[in-house]
């Protein structure tokens, strides 16, 4: 298995070469570069395909091909076939010999992608019949330069027949009886060569299994390891100062609420390091849990430390935050990046020597050379990139506090558990009492004026709005709107009513005082860029105007969103889009049919990927051959849980069923240069 391809009979040094370059070395490498897609050989009616599916029909030609070449050897070559009823339209790139091959009724078979709407399939390959009647999946590989399709099928084949059976089984008996898996050749054997699609998803669920289960003992191991090593602060507090500081609360907190903070107290009390995701939808009232776990932080005698990934909400929060604590005899400071040397300076002693007990800023607070006193707990908000990385920042300036993420991009929960390492997650599964759904339409660009008096309406009742634009200023590229040509309009159409600015560009200073008199109800209208997207809380503002929405996610739409419904009035929401792609139109209906974060992130990771949901891949994605993050999410969580028992049970150590896997796992060089989070 370990031997190298050459092993294999038929592939000689040449093809050698260019399996290496692909990452295969040895035989197990080529027996698992698993097929990615199948052909399907089977004929099928045409009026069961979908738009876009893969088909192949038998027909009769119905019509002289015609051929166009075009410059380079590039040709199209059209033909009309007539099958299963329906006149369709073949059409075959770059195979002009095919014209003196087809003639008028001559009966083809022949597969491309169909195009439901213009009934035609295009790309189009005239298949021979006796492929046909063998039937079944043929497996299509990723193959690279002088190696095509047809070679690497056959090695594959080769490699197969000399080595299949010969693949060590890692599961345990224990573990594929319960589950019912196919044995590993087996699951080889037949994702390579499915007999039809029930062999493949068979194999698939097995493969997809072995790689989430392995995955997670990985995780798990390490995370056991890592807990061992480091014991975190064991906290205790006064439960007397505690409850006083929950009693100064202007309202109660809601019972899901109750119980995060319990699971979060419950952590800083006890020996193990937290860490921890919090994840609820946004106005779902995370910020006051942040604030009551930061003071137990306290009364216990550690100091605190708040990130955040934009400065306007570090400023809003350090602003709440005072307010929270006020009389509670806490020292806050803030430290921005725009903040005067000399205070920081100033700040970054007082932290240093403890006079500080809690610090509010932008991540860039533990990347620069800040020392703390006694830090006991950081806490990060609406940050779904900050993690390994950060924590990794962390350990390498030897600290070791308790670490709460807060996110409202709700992350489905098997990938939150795979995107941050084996984390506890709490989530807030409830909105205060009072809520509303907020309303939510769609409409054109050329709506605005419409728009305009709406919002002119709802301000005569106190309220005020939110408008957002893409761009700062206008651009010679996009034809998209900004926010300061559409806050001239504003001005214009409501002279009566006052309109701020806000953007990137501005000034601290400014920033502040716009985002000041907005939460003063002195500016009613707030154009801006997205810079208010995440956490800025301005209970009173109930109408969220998203301009060009089609150009944001998902995820930022609905975090946008969330700047309204914040009180107990009910709040709108009105996207201004003429998108031009269906995935633009995909995204404003789903925004108009769903208000439930975890729906929507659903949606979101289905029509992008987890790699992009994350904005970068971050090293903390694990690649696996088969199994799917998003699809196998149930495979997920039984692997998880199983793992969790293998490991708590000390039987992955001990017991001789478990050898296999455990060769594995020390084989992995991820676990054996310690990079796993
Ligand atoms: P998010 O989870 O999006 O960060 P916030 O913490 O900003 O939400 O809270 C949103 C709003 O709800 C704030 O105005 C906050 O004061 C209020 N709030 C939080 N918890 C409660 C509660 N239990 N009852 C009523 N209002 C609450
Ligand atoms: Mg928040």
């Amino acid at each position: 298995m370990n031997q190298p391809v050459s092993a294999v009979s038929g592939i000689g040094p040449r093809y050698v070469e260019i399996l290496e370059s692909m990452g295969i070395h040895t035989v197990m490498d080529l027996l698992t570069h698993f097929p990615f897609r199948y052909e399907n050989h089977e004929i099928q009616p045409l009026a069961e395909a979908e738009h876009n599916e893969r088909v192949t029909v038998q027909g009769t030609v119905h019509s002289v091909p015609e051929l166009r070449m075009f410059k380079g050897k590039k040709s199209r070559l059209t033909v009309r076939l007539l099958a299963d009823g329906l006149l369709v339209k073949a059409v075959f790139f770059n195979q002009p010999y095919m014209k003196k091959q087809i003639s008028l009724n001559d009966k083809l078979i022949v597969s491309g992608t169909f195009d439901k709407h213009r009934l035609q399939i295009s790309g189009a390959i005239v298949k021979a019949e006796e492929k046909i009647k063998r039937g079944g999946l043929e497996p299509v590989y990723s193959v690279k330069g002088d190696l095509k399709q047809n070679k690497m099928r056959q090695f594959i084949e080769a490699a197969v027949a000399d080595f299949v059976e010969g693949v060590p089984e890692l599961l345990p008996d224990s573990l594929l009886e319960r589950y019912q898996l196919l044995a590993r050749n087996r699951a080889f054997y037949y994702l390579h060569f499915p007999k039809d699609e029930s062999f493949f998803l068979q194999a698939r669920r097995r493969m997809a299994y072995e790689e989430l289960l392995l995955f997670q003992l990985k995780m798990q191991w390490f995370r056991q390891t890592e807990r061992k090593a480091e014991s975190g602060q064991q906290k205790s507090w006064s439960k007397e100062a505690f409850d006083s500081f929950l009693l100064s609360l202007p309202f109660k907190l809601t019972d899901a609420q109750e119980r995060v903070l319990t699971e979060i107290l419950t952590d800083l009390g006890g020996a193990e390091r937290m860490n921890r995701l919090l994840q609820g939808d946004v106005g779902s009232g995370k910020t006051v849990i942040a604030a009551a776990a930061l003071y137990a932080n306290y009364l216990s005698g550690f100091q605190g430390a708040l990130m955040v990934p934009t400065e306007i909400l570090a400023e809003q929060h350090s602003e709440s935050l005072a307010s929270l604590f006020n009389g509670m005899g806490m020292t806050i400071a803030h430290i921005s990046g725009s903040s005067k040397t000399k205070e920081k300076r100033e700040a970054l002693e007082r932290l240093a020597t403890g006079e500080v007990d809690l610090v509010t800023g932008t991540h860039a607070l533990i990347q620069e050379g800040v020392s703390f006193h006694k830090l006991g707990l950081v806490i990060t908000d609406e940050q779904h990139r900050f993690g390994v990385e950060q924590r990794r920042t962390l350990r390498n300036k030897g600290l070791r506090p308790d670490v709460l993420f807060m996110t409202a991009t709700p992350i489905p929960r098997t990938l939150a558990i795979s995107a941050f390492g084996d984390m506890d997650v709490s989530t807030i599964d409830q909105l205060p009492a009072g809520r509303k759904p907020i309303e939510t339409h769609w409409g054109k660009r050329n709506m605005l004026p419409r728009v305009m008096q709406f919002i002119d309406r709802e301000i005569e009742k106190g309220h005020q709005a939110y408008v957002i634009a893409p761009l700062i200023e206008e651009s010679e590229v996009l034809e998209v709107q900004n926010a300061i040509d559409l806050h001239k309009s504003f001005e214009e159409a409501l002279p009566h009513r006052s309109v701020g600015l806000m953007h990137g560009r501005l000034h601290h200073e400014e920033k502040d005082a716009v985002m000041q008199a907005f939460q003063k109800n002195d500016v009613q209208i707030l154009v801006s860029t997205t810079v208010v997207e995440v956490g800025v809380n301005v209970p009173n503002a109930t109408v969220m105007v998203i301009y060009d929405a089609d150009r944001f996610g998902l995820a930022q739409l609905h975090q946008l969103r969330g700047r309204v419904g914040r009180g107990s009035d009910q709040s709108h929401c009105i996207l201004l889009a003429d998108p031009k792609t269906d995935v633009g139109k995909e995204r404003m209906s789903i925004m108009t049919e769903t208000t439930d974060g975890f729906e929507l992130s659903r949606r979101d990771l289905e029509m992008r990927g987890p790699g992009e949901f994350f904005g970068v891949r971050q090293s903390g994605m694990p690649k696996f051959k088969v199994a799917d993050l998003v699809e196998d999410y149930r495979i997920l969580e039984t692997a998880r849980k199983d793992a969790r028992t293998i490991i708590e049970t000390g039987v992955l150590f001990s017991h001789e069923s478990y050898r296999e896997i455990r060769a594995a796992l020390e084989r992995d060089p991820a676990f054996r240069e310690e990079r796993v989070d």
